[in-house]
């Protein structure tokens, strides 16, 4: 069974999730702030994380930082505050994925199936397909259409690192430190530029695409079948 992690100090938003959690076959532990949410999540096996930034005791930053100082479980933070700083921050701190509140319970169940996916799992499927594109990792062949697409060695990097992570957020740190190397995390542009180029290449409509999707100010999200 799988364990979530609920750290949230409004009563109500607990409750909410506790009980949408529970109904859909989670086990729920609760933490109504920052130091119960370390202690349990040292004595207890947890599976992901879901983590509201603003805490009563501590900034809900120093929490991630805490879990990472000796846990990779998948962290999703839930905001309040909508594409700001804040959510850069914790991602560049270590946490997965956010969510903004107020959110939908859907989406927070579809993030949580999507950070709960053994890493690795679907990335070693050898061909990953979409209904426009498909990307045979082990041979380096992308065909659409019945045609093969080139890719430059950048473009192949950055288009494996997504489609090996399906619906993960990857954040803009993350993709500049794989793709290009650590001293070119902050170098946003060149993501941009590479992402138009991808996009030219592989979606029906490249200004409005639908696998290869902008997370303003955060990052990028494959997603393999639209509307899920
Ligand atoms: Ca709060």
């Amino acid at each position: 069974m799988t364990t979530v992690l609920v750290v949230e100090d409004e009563p109500q938003i607990l409750r909410a999730l506790q009980i949408t959690l529970h109904a859909h076959g989670y086990q729920v532990a609760a933490a109504p702030n920052g130091a119960t949410a370390l202690a349990a999540a040292q004595t207890q096996a947890i599976d992901v994380v879901v983590l509201d930034l603003g805490l009563p005791d501590m900034d809900g930053l120093e929490v991630i930082s805490g879990l990472r100082g000796w846990s990779e479980v998948p962290i999703i933070v839930l905001s309040a505050r909508h594409g700001s700083d804040d959510v850069v921050d914790a991602l560049d701190a270590g946490a997965d994925d956010y969510v903004t509140k107020p959110f939908g319970l859907d989406e927070l169940l579809a993030r949580i199936r999507v950070a709960t996916r053994r890493v690795g799992v679907q990335g070693d499927e050898p061909v990953v397909d979409t209904d426009e594109f498909s990307v045979d990792l082990a041979n380096k062949v992308v065909m659409r259409a019945g045609q093969r697409i080139r890719m430059t060695p950048t473009e192949w990097s950055l288009l494996e690192l997504l489609v090996r992570n399906p619906g993960r957020l990857l954040s803009q740190q993350q993709l500049l430190s794989e793709v290009w190397g650590p001293a070119y995390a902050k170098e946003t542009h060149y993501l941009r530029v590479y992402m138009a180029q991808l996009r030219r290449k592989l979606e029906r409509d490249p200004a409005a695409p639908v696998h290869l999707l902008t997370e303003a100010g955060m990052g990028y999200r494959f997603v393999r079948y639209p509307g899920q």
